[in-house]
């Protein structure tokens, strides 16, 4: 356990050092929540191939089969509540240490933990609506839901007759260049760039950790396990997020309170 402290410690220290700090984060820091990663035994992966968005555009089974896919996803997601990890982002966030909190995840959790809008960048979308991707208008998920019940096929756009999908970013769906570029401020104006619990395995999100570190921010990695660019980092923990994270958090609380106490 000592390695694990001194890890916390170091991470503590980068924490307080820095001005201005961005929070990347993947679906790592939404186990605990009890939503599946991507790659880790029992992950998504390991159960379906994920649908393309090529496919999903041309073939209205594909997307009945992707919108039954997602409703069986969702049952866990809508239950969840956001973990340790995302309550000490949130904190960061809210005491000014944290500028931006840029997330691939879907699940709406950094926003139920407190982000507010303007300081979350969601690259990957939001699961919890749809969107028409002709005229861009939402719907909500329960309409969605009651019209695939209705008549066992995938809904079409209520005003225009357009393609109906989950208001998320698919494998090989154009990155919306705004998100992209606003993401590209966010982590040129850091000083220190947290990648918790992420694979660093889907582009163009995973160039990130890297331009963070070019750019001339310091670089931790947090995750259970290793990534291609553990190599370029200034830190990597790899350990559970929750502990990690809120134990680094403690142990800032405890800096601060003993520089602010007066002297015995
Ligand atoms: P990933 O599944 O590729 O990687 C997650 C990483 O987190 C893995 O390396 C795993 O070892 C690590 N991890 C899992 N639980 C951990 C824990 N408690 N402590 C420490 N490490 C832990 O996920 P990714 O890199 O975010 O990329 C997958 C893509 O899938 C993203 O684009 C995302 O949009 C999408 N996705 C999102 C959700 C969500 O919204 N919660 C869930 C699954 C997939």
């Amino acid at each position: 356990m000592a390695g694990a402290a001194n890890e916390i410690e170091k991470l503590a220290e980068l924490v307080e050092q820095a001005k201005s700090l961005v929070a990347f984060t993947g679906a790592g820091i939404s186990t605990e929540c009890g939503i599946p990663d991507f790659r880790s035994p029992g992950g998504l992966w390991t159960r379906y191939k994920p649908i393309e968005y090529s496919e999903f555009l041309a073939s209205p089974d594909i997307r009945l089969e992707a919108w039954r896919r997602y409703f069986r996803l969702h049952e866990t997601m809508r239950g969840a509540k956001p973990g340790r990890g995302h309550q000490a982002v949130a904190h960061w966030v809210e005491t000014g240490k944290a500028a931006h909190v840029i997330t691939q995840n879907i699940d709406n959790l950094h926003q139920e933990s407190g982000v507010p809008k303007e300081k979350l960048i969601e690259l990957h979308g939001n699961g919890t609506f749809a969107r028409c991707l002709a005229c861009s208008t939402r719907h909500e998920l329960d309409w969605v839901r009651e019209e695939l019940e209705r008549q066992a096929r995938a809904p079409a756009c209520r005003l225009c007759g357009g393609i109906v999908k989950t208001a998320t970013i698919s494998f090989g769906q154009p990155m919306p260049e705004t998100v992209m570029a606003e993401a590209h401020g966010a982590t040129e104006a850091c000083d220190l760039f947290l990648a918790i619990g992420s694979s660093l395995r889907v582009y163009p999100a995973a160039t990130l950790p890297l331009l963070a570190r070019r750019w001339g921010a310091k670089l931790v990695i947090i995750n259970n396990e290793s990534t291609d660019f553990d190599e370029m980092a200034d830190l990597v923990i790899n350990r559970d997020i929750g502990e990690t994270l809120s134990a680094a958090s403690l142990s800032l609380a405890n800096h601060f309170r003993s520089k602010t106490s007066p002297a015995a």
